[in-house]
């Protein structure tokens, strides 16, 4: 159902290109220090129907990115370039007016933490129902019988006496369930998923992130799912993309990027995920040292700092993105993990003393 409130068409259902694609974005920031480049220089496509796992630190220019393309941000203070193309029409310059047109009914997103999202003085299903009526031309009766639909197909018990309670009233989990109702009410063809259950004890993470593959499969919508967590997007996520300091580092298919990550940060993440066959108590790695300052990011890599991998020529050139063992595998490393390159650097680093003796040669 096309937007009432839309003042431009996105777009045709007929266009065969990727639903969204990302080319060369970067959006920096304004402070009294000078330019800060949160997100600088991402490209990406995202196909119907697909997940795309956006995996990094807190900083790393993730969030930042998911609201960029959504034009979230607010202009003042903020410089955005490239292009950002969705059902094949240009939206990196879009107006706010023209983007409310979409937001809800093309894009929408979960947000990290539903107390502040949603509205603590509005019942649920008035939040359902407002933007269903605002954004589609609908009875009151549809939406209200929508609404309590939603709930119930985000598995919220008894919907029809629910809708009339305050998200107060709902535990966190069922809160992060509520958000989703919302976010779905409209029957967006993206959803941003940004770090959907950071919040939520481990049991109840599980459940809220079946529930978004169960929607997005039935609802057959594209998905962008932001973490920290890279084993929160494992088994999930159809693509990742790994990001550190605002660029992407490394992107691929889940399946190649686990069984053949190349770029050290990937591994340094992949390290720091709790593993079940470790016995309990085992102590995880962490990635050593800080992101670097994006107002002043290093020449070179902006991983080099904290690489075991790292060489000199890694301080003077920046690694380009290039393509892997597989078509859509791209990897920004100068000494790619599990190449000989890579193997060659770490152990030079390890002879030297410059890494810990027992840190593992390859993927
Ligand atoms: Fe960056 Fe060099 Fe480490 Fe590769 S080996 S991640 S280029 S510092």
């Amino acid at each position: 159902m096309r937007s009432k409130k839309t003042t431009r068409d996105f777009g045709t259902d007929s266009y065969a290109g990727p639903l969204l694609e990302v080319n060369d974005v970067a959006t920096h920031f304004k402070t009294p220090r000078g330019l800060v480049r949160a997100v600088d220089g991402v490209s990406f496509t995202l196909e119907r129907g697909k997940t795309l796992g956006i995996v990094g630190e807190s900083g790393c220019g993730k969030s930042v990115l998911s609201k960029s393309i959504m034009g979230l941000l607010p202009p003042r203070n903020v410089v955005r370039s490239g292009s950002i193309r969705y059902n094949g029409e240009e939206i990196g310059s879009a107006k706010a007016s023209e983007m409310a047109g979409i937001w809800g009914t093309e894009m929408s997103m979960v947000f990290q933490d539903p107390m502040t999202a949603l509205n603590p003085v509005m019942k649920v299903g008035k939040q359902i129902t407002e933007s269903l009526r605002y954004h589609l031309d609908v009875s009151k009766s549809f939406a209200n019988e929508t609404a309590t639909e939603l709930l119930r197909s985000v598995g919220i018990p008894e919907p029809a006496r629910r809708v009339s309670q305050y998200p107060f009233e709902f535990s966190g989990g069922m809160r992060q369930r509520v958000m989703l109702a919302v976010a779905l009410a409209c029957g967006p063809k993206i959803l941003f998923a940004d770090e959907p259950t950071t919040a939520l004890d481990v049991t109840i993470q599980a459940q809220i992130l079946d529930l978004l593959d169960e929607q997005q499969r039935e609802r057959f919508m594209a998905m962008i799912l932001v973490t920290h967590d890279l084993g929160v997007v494992a088994g999930r996520a159809d693509e990742i993309a790994v990001m550190y300091a605002g660029k992407i580092v490394e992107k691929a298919p889940t399946r190649a990027l686990f069984s053949s990550m190349r770029h050290p940060y990937t591994e340094a993440l992949f390290k720091s995920i709790p593993k079940l066959a470790l016995p309990s108590h085992s102590h995880l790695e962490s990635i050593p040292g800080r992101p670097p300052d994006l107002v002043d990011p290093p020449a070179g890599c902006r991983f080099a700092a904290r690489c075991p991998y790292a060489q000199p020529i890694c301080t003077e050139v920046e690694p380009p993105l290039i393509q892997q063992d597989e078509l859509a595998h791209v990897a920004a490393c100068h000494f790619p993990v599990g190449t000989e390159a890579g193997n060659e650097a770490l152990a030079r680093n390890k002879a030297a003393g410059v890494v810990a003796a027992d840190s593992k040669v390859g993927g």
